[in-house]
């Protein structure tokens, strides 16, 4: 079966019956014998699908585990009630006291925070190698354990060499996980590319419409068990409806995706050819770092793209005037947003990127000709 004909039959209950699978609402789960109980108890070390206790999940998540993990290529995929749930519970599964922790310096600001404060203060040292590493040498340790990456990076959009990192790190026992929202599964499977975990913040693409906060873990090989052993152990889950909500928005992925691809590329190239204009930041765009990279191993862009305007430009009521993209964190749901952003003002490396203010937009779903005329009355034009 194919990817498109998947995201319609993830989770369709047996028929006669509805086509999605029902919002499954519990916590005891009830027998009618001793027997009964015990014998789910022993089955549901084999099978995360068996409906045991809510914390484990109800027929709604395990609907929504499988396709996750069937996205990502993974063995098993587990859930999170946000995006940043899903990164702590990950990291600290495969790194402890005593352990050290590489992390790609291009990464996601709150996971660094994570780093930074959690992880240090519970034992685990932590150092950031620049996102075009594939040989990581001259920072690993005796004690590294695992290897943390986002491809592309968080808001400059770096493009890493994951199967050549993958090579790398293989016989050296260290974990590879992979924050995965940019890809969500469709775009990009870092699993394929020889990462053990794969972490997706559904809230974005998988939700797909700004009102769901989710995230989810799929796993292969040894990590899936550490990871099930972490997620059973800190009692992670997320509520029937959300995974009711994530599924529903799922429907739709591919759709999605094509038209936020097309909407941003358009966006991308308008903005590359303003003299106010000193950067777009676009895995997309031929001159982006990594690009080709891109072109291999991934099937196409989404919404996402930055822009680095001329020193001095006044940022701040150009934003302002936009109608139709409001001022906003997160991005991935049905709307254009725009954020102003200081990327490298927690980056440890060196970047090739003009100095002056910088936005992060995300293209919508919107007519492109709409989004297009609002920039361009911003700017002042006509
Ligand atoms: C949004 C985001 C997250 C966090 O997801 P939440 O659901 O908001 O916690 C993690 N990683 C990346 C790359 C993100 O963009």
């Amino acid at each position: 079966m194919r990817r498109e004909t998947k995201l319609v039959r993830y989770g369709r209950p047996a028929l006669p019956g509805p086509a999605n699978p029902p919002v499954v609402r519990a916590s005891t789960i009830l027998h009618d014998t001793v027997e009964s109980y015990v014998d789910t108890k022993a089955r549901r070390e084999e099978d995360d699908g068996v409906l045991s206790y809510g914390r484990r999940g109800t027929t709604t998540a395990h609907a929504l585990m499988a396709a996750v993990a069937d996205l990502e290529g993974g063995e098993a995929a587990y859930l999170f009630p946000t995006g940043v749930a899903a990164l702590a519970s990950s990291l600290s599964a495969f790194a402890g006291a005593g352990d050290h922790l590489l992390v790609v310096d291009t990464v996601f600001h709150v996971t660094r925070k994570l780093c930074e404060t959690v992880l240090r203060r519970n034992g685990v040292s932590v150092d950031y190698f620049p996102w075009d590493a594939t040989d990581l040498g001259p920072w690993i340790r005796p004690e590294t354990k695992a290897v943390v990456v986002e491809s592309p990076g968080s808001q400059t959009f770096e493009v890493m060499d994951l199967s050549s990192l993958t090579r790398w790190t293989r016989d050296r026992g260290l974990t590879v996980i992979a924050d995965n929202t940019y890809g969500s599964g469709w775009l990009y499977r870092p699993l394929e590319l020889g990462c053990d975990v794969s972490i997706v913040a559904g809230t974005k693409y998988l939700g797909g419409h700004a009102d769901v906060m989710m995230g989810a873990a799929a796993a292969r090989g040894a990590a899936a068990a550490t990871l099930r052993a972490a997620v059973i152990a800190t009692g992670q889950t997320l509520a029937p409806d959300e995974a009711y909500a994530t599924l529903r928005g799922m429907r739709t992925l591919n759709l999605r995706l094509e038209r936020h691809q097309e909407n941003a590329a358009a966006l991308a190239e308008w903005f590359a050819g303003r003299p106010e204009v000193s950067a777009v930041l676009h895995p997309g765009l031929p001159s982006h770092p990594g690009a080709e990279i891109w072109a291999r191993d991934a099937e196409g862009c989404n919404g996402l793209f930055s822009v680095v305007f001329k020193d001095g430009f006044p940022l701040e009521p150009f934003l302002d005037r936009l109608e139709h993209f409001a001022i906003g964190a997160s991005w991935g749901g049905f709307e254009s947003v725009v954020l102003p952003i200081s990327p490298l003002h927690d980056r440890v490396h060196a970047y090739d990127l003009p100095a002056g203010p910088a936005a992060r937009f995300h293209a919508g779903l919107e007519h492109v000709e709409d989004l297009i005329e609002d920039l361009a009355r911003s700017f002042g034009d006509g």
